[in-house]
């Protein structure tokens, strides 16, 4: 059985992060690892051994097919908010994220992974991903 993260919903690809969030431990993917403090394990490791490097998701997010997350993804989230006249709160409220998520998205520190970014495209009618097909032509 795939690892499920426990903030976003979504399958883990690759590794895996416990991290402590708000006093909970959480198995969470890597986008969300970001929002909370790692765990931190007994002997101190150098940090480099603990670095991981951003890989590109292409093989794993395959049934995206050609679809890419828009680079204006953070105004595109905020405008689409502001134009409901909603919060960071609210809108956390309404798709089930904190609002730290939310900012975090909106000053385009997180990258919604898919299952979020699709709750987002529903709930502000919005569209987050866009064709790559035209860039490779
Ligand atoms: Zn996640």
């Amino acid at each position: 059985m795939p690892d499920v993260c426990e903030v976003c919903g979504n399958v883990i690809y690759g590794k895996k992060f416990q991290v402590n969030i708000d006093g909970a431990l959480m198995n969470v993917c890597s986008s969300c690892s970001k929002l909370g403090k790692p765990v931190t394990v007994t002997t101190k490791l150098p940090f480099k051994a603990q670095k991981i490097p951003l890989v590109k998701m292409d093989d794993s997010f395959s049934d995206l097919g050609s679809l890419v997350l828009r680079k204006e993804y953070p105004v595109i989230i905020k405008r689409a908010r502001e134009r409901l006249g909603i919060s960071q709160e609210d809108l956390g409220l309404k798709i089930k994220e904190k609002s730290s998520v939310i900012k975090l998205l909106e000053t385009g520190k997180l990258e919604p992974d898919y299952n979020l970014a699709k709750k987002l495209e529903r709930f502000l009618k919005v569209q987050l991903y866009e064709e790559l097909e035209d860039e490779l032509k």
